[in-house]
């Protein structure tokens, strides 16, 4: 956003958060992508049924530039994984990632050369979506965790912080950390 990095840490901060957590998690635009059979029901949650437009959402931004959420649905080929990986990082910041469905997550049934085995190897995922396909109700359940997650993110030296716990966090469990035994 810019405006945090410029602001006083204490009450005012807090406040901030909440407000941009707000309005960012009001305002989230997908990417116009789809790369196999779970498009069909991303673009089924779009409709008068499931109704993504009551978060805003029905506007799936024709450029990557206009978008800030990336719904990976499908297979991920390794001929695509440099093409999404350009697009996601030509979305505009701060930008997230739900992997939807087993194959985006994790390769699912095609364990072969040819696709990647979890889209997680090319782009950061923030919401991992079991199924196959999910139904449009489990990807609407998606989104809402996301909007959890994005109405609680932290911002300027907060976020800074947050991402060094989480860091020692990791390294610790895999006990790389300093003072951790292999
Ligand atoms: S998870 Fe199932 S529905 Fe989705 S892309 Fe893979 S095979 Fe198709």
């Amino acid at each position: 956003m810019g405006l945090e990095e410029h602001l006083p840490s204490g009450i005012l901060l807090t406040s901030v958060e909440k407000v941009a957590g707000y309005a960012r998690k009001s305002s989230v635009w997908p990417a116009t992508f789809g790369l196999a059979c779970c498009a069909f029901e991303l673009f089924s949650a779009g409709g008068p049924r499931h109704d993504l437009a009551r978060f805003g959402m029905e506007r799936a931004a024709a450029t990557p530039r206009q978008a800030d959420l990336m719904i990976v649905a499908g297979r991920v080929s390794q001929k695509m994984a440099p093409v999404l990986r350009q697009i996601y990082d030509q979305m505009s910041e701060p930008k997230w990632v739900i992997s939807m469905g087993v194959c985006a997550s994790s390769g699912g049934m095609f364990n072969n050369y040819a696709i990647v085995q979890g889209v997680d190897h090319v782009v950061p995922v923030d919401v991992y979506l079991p199924g196959c396909p999910p139904r449009p109700e489990a990807l609407l359940d998606s989104i809402l965790k996301l909007h959890d997650k994005i109405q609680n993110m932290k911002l300027g030296v907060n976020r800074d912080k947050e991402i060094t716990e989480l860091e020692q966090a990791s390294l610790r469990r895999l006990r790389l950390a300093p003072g951790t035994t292999a």
